[in-house]
């Protein structure tokens, strides 16, 4: 038997990191044993699904670099992967489980269903409702037959239990008497979740369904509806939520929840995954720094935990930062270009692309996120903007001025216009005025970048060429007068 999993949002929101964990399991467990990693839509809810949302979650998980065998876009057997398009087909396996009896026509009203859940609550009994409340079949026909509005109810065996073995989480059973006759067709003759989902699982043939643990109690659901299709059950896993720091469900509060957040921001997407597959699920050997490729030989979903998995953006930037460091200068400079075109709203011509090249590598030593990286680089290819509090702090010391006007001098005639060349020349300069690196040196890093913080000085200034720094060095000198 060949694996066949899916990953199966709602494009009602942006695709959330819970969500990117999810379809990294499905994907890693299909890739693992050679089967198949299926997307489809869950758009069935026409009122908060958008086509914004479902562009989103296609181009975040090919961002997180998870390609699916089948479904949206790529297409498959099943011809459409959205539950919008198949809604007939769900209205004809309502009709046969209606046929069999596993299913009914229910005209309870919103007022009688409230009634009787206060009433269990009331006398102590479930609230899950039994179908009491309905007419017997030829009654129903005859009130359908006058138009009268009516949804399409799971007839739940009772007494009953359903039991299974979640790979997470162990057996897990349910009492019948937990669980409501559930509506699958509504008035409206639109599908519910429940129905859509279990058919869609049937019909692509689906072997594990790998999923949120929000979604654990709809299971014995699916399982009954499927066993009412006579088909084959899949095999369930639910995967632990996601909790902030605090131990809280994750939420705004906590940081970015969407994928695409992260995305704009700079992460890198090899750095994501990896963090992504330690929510839960550990390699090995408490080894956490591993490429995709690996992840997929060594992953197994009975290894998955069941506790609530912790995401904590201070080692999603620790992670990132290791992948920076990871890239080669070149990947490194042709990912974070876009970034400052987009930060100085111009594009860079080939010198400047050149010259962001030979910066690249003193600000990738130290960035753990390439949204650092526009703002460390800005004033090679904008114009100086001094941070007052840098100035004030570093260029109203005594010796600044000395310091600044001796570079002045010495670097307009130096013959050899290098990162050594440069760095030889200062420090001789450093020796004649008797100044230590610090007093001699920060000023000068302030007159070049604005800033006390940039990238290394001697590399900075062999970035920006010798006109613009003298005149950098200039202009700062006439400021202090
Ligand atoms: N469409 C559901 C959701 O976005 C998931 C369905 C499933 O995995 O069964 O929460």
């Amino acid at each position: 038997m060949s694996v066949r999993v899916r990953f199966a949002p709602s494009p009602t929101g942006y695709l959330h990191v819970g969500g990117g964990r999810t379809a990294l399991y499905n994907y890693l467990f299909a890739r693992h044993h050679g089967g198949s990693f299926i997307l489809r839509s869950d758009d069935t809810d026409r009122a908060r699904s958008t086509a914004e949302y479902q562009q989103d979650i296609l181009e975040s998980l090919r961002w997180l670099g998870l390609d699916w065998d089948e479904g949206l876009e790529v297409g498959g057997d099943q011809g459409t992967y959205r539950q919008s398009e198949r809604l007939a087909r769900y209205q004809e396996v309502a009709a046969e489980l209606i046929a069999e009896g596993s299913a009914y026509y229910s005209f309870a009203t919103a007022e009688q269903l409230e009634a009787f859940r206060e009433e269990a609550m009331a006398s102590g009994r479930s609230p899950a409702y039994d179908g009491r409340h309905e007419p017997d079949p030829a009654d129903a026909m005859a009130r359908l037959a006058a138009g009268e509005p009516a949804t399409v109810r799971f007839a739940v065996p009772r007494p009953g239990e359903t039991t299974f073995v979640d790979v997470v989480r162990g057996t897990v059973t349910f009492d019948h008497v937990q669980v409501d006759d559930f509506v699958i067709l509504r008035s409206n003759g639109t599908p519910t979740y429940h129905l859509a989902s279990t058919v869609d699982d049937v019909d692509f043939g689906i072997t594990h369904v790998i999923r949120g643990e929000d979604l654990l109690a709809s299971t014995p659901k699916h399982i009954l509806l499927t066993e009412a299709m006579g088909a084959e059950q899949a095999t369930y896993a639910h995967l632990s939520l996601l909790m902030g720091p605090d131990g809280k469900k994750l939420s705004k509060r906590h940081g970015h929840t969407a994928i695409k957040a992260y995305r704009d921001a700079g992460y890198l997407a090899p750095a994501m995954v990896n963090y992504l597959a330690l929510l839960g699920w550990s390699p090995g050997d408490d080894e956490t720094v591993v490429p995709l490729d690996e992840m997929v030989r060594r992953f197994d979903l009975a290894e998955v935990s069941k506790n609530p998995a912790i995401f904590d953006t201070d080692k999603l930037d620790w992670m990132n930062g290791v992948y920076i460091r990871e890239l080669d200068v070149a990947s490194f400079a042709e990912a974070v270009l876009p970034l400052v075109e987009e930060d100085l709203e111009r594009s860079l011509d080939a010198g400047e692309v050149a010259t962001l090249r030979e910066i690249a590598p003193h600000v990738q030593e130290r960035a753990k996120l390439l949204s650092e990286v526009p703002e460390q680089v800005r004033f090679v290819f904008a114009g100086i903007e001094y941070d007052e509090g840098s100035w004030n702090k570093v260029m109203t010391k005594e010796g600044a001025d000395v310091a600044v006007k001796g570079a002045c001098e010495r670097l307009a005639v130096l013959d050899n216009w290098s990162i050594e060349g440069i760095e030889g020349s200062l420090r001789e300069m450093l020796a004649t005025l008797e100044l230590s690196a610090r007093k001699g040196l920060q000023p000068l890093r302030v007159a070049i970048s604005g800033s006390s913080v940039s990238p290394p000085l001697f590399e900075s200034m062999a970035a920006l060429g010798r006109e613009r720094t003298i005149a950098r060095l200039e202009q700062a000198a006439a400021r202090m007068e």
